[in-house]
């Protein structure tokens, strides 16, 4: 009898993966994240990381939690049910209650776990959660948890989504749950409509504004706020490791809300707060949100400028309408090509390929970010021209 390595299936798989070009790797990045970086010792201009306001390596930031790390506060030890939370946090989640004008809110350890915990928290058997077909891997993965019946509705359909809720009948609970401004698209959820037909079906409305938080709303709140739709939603989430340049993530709502999660939210509960130093360094890059709207308002405009010059080139760009800009490329395979061709001309763009959007939908997303000087995108719009040039 061969005794078979009960491991070996893993080879078989990635060999699987790497046939089917969807195989990943990791490079090390020498350096902050920044407009410029330094990947597996190559130095490319950064089109990849979701530090939209350039708060990652901003000396403000990084002072504030390099003063706490020094007082000796190291890491949180517990479960803050356990040993409490630190003083900023306390601190960061009044902000941010203040922030997005909610009566609470709650830290998380990320935003990946306030998706996870919050949906599997607000829903249970005998309860229908109703999510759009694009919502992010941890909106997914939190309504599988939660064992409630998952209705998936066509992307930003409102019209789809009504007829969904009129069928549904008998359950105990409803939510509604879409990312604002979705990760791979740029494109931005209805939500004046979604909150209409919350408030008719009795449905919770639940809004993660991860891409959104700092960037969009004339106080960077979100989409939310930008579409005048703030008062109907029920749960916002956020993060602070995308424009908020930190870590970690949060729900903000009613006083009710909160204490609930706090008891239930099982990433929560179970996992141990993030080191105080973080919550001070999300305390100074809420400062500079409140303190220099013009980061926000200039890389707005200047993604609408690299949109239209796009279209101009004949890319299609679905529907963005911020700064996740997708250029949809297809096929898998073709994506690797274009985002290899854009790296050896110094430029990051990752290409984004199944199962992070659906099949035939692969596409280089490039995610603009308030720190891009003019000629990096100038640079982004020459190659991405001959690229083009050379597809015809
Ligand atoms: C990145 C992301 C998250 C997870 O946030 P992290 O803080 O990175 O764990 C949640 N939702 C959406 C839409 C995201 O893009």
């Amino acid at each position: 009898m061969t005794h078979r390595d009960p491991l070996s299936w893993i080879e078989d798989e990635l060999e699987q993966l790497d046939d089917r070009g969807l195989r990943r790797q990791l490079a090390e990045r020498g350096g902050p994240q920044a407009a410029r970086i330094v990947l597996d010792g190559r130095p490319l201009i950064n089109f990849g990381s979701n530090d939209y306001l350039g708060l990652a390596s901003d000396k403000r930031v990084c002072r504030a939690a390099a003063n706490v790390w020094q007082q000796g506060h190291g890491g949180s030890g517990a479960s803050p049910l356990v040993t409490g939370r630190s003083e900023l946090h306390a601190r960061l989640e009044q902000r941010l209650a203040e922030f997005e004008r909610t009566e609470a809110a709650l830290l998380f350890p990320t935003g990946f776990a306030a998706n996870l915990g919050t949906v599997a928290a607000l829903v249970g058997r005998g309860d229908v959660v109703f999510s759009d077909e694009r919502n992010h891997a941890s909106i997914i993965d939190g309504c599988r948890l939660s064992r409630a019946v998952v209705v998936v509705y066509p992307h930003r359909d409102a019209s789809g989504l009504r007829q969904l809720l009129e069928q549904a009948r008998g359950y105990r609970r409803r939510l509604i749950v879409t990312d604002s401004l979705f990760s791979m698209d740029g494109d931005l959820a209805p939500l004046a409509e979604l909150a209409e037909l919350a408030e008719r079906h009795a449905a919770m409305l639940m809004v993660d504004e991860a891409h959104a938080t700092g960037v969009l709303g004339a106080h960077g709140r979100g989409v939310a706020e930008l579409l005048g739709a703030e008062h109907g939603v029920h749960v916002r989430v956020g993060t602070l490791s995308k424009a908020l340049g930190t870590a970690g993530g949060f729900v903000a709502g009613r006083r009710t809300l909160i204490q609930w999660l706090l008891n239930r939210a099982r990433g929560y509960v179970f996992s141990t707060a993030a080191p105080a130093a973080l919550a001070a360094a999300t305390l100074a890059s809420l400062n500079v949100v409140r303190d220099e709207p013009q980061r926000r308002a200039t890389l707005l405009a200047r993604a609408a400028e690299l949109r239209e010059r796009l279209r101009a080139q004949a890319w299609d760009l679905r529907d963005s309408q911020s700064q996740i800009i997708p250029v949809i490329v297809g096929g898998a395979d073709r994506v690797m090509v274009l985002a290899r061709r854009l790296q050896q001309s110094g430029l990051l763009v990752p290409g984004i390929r199944p199962p992070t959007v659906p099949p035939n939908h692969a596409l280089l997303r490039i995610s603009l970010c308030w720190t891009h000087a003019d000629e990096m995108v100038a640079s982004l719009l020459d190659q991405l021209a001959s690229l083009r040039a050379a597809d015809e």
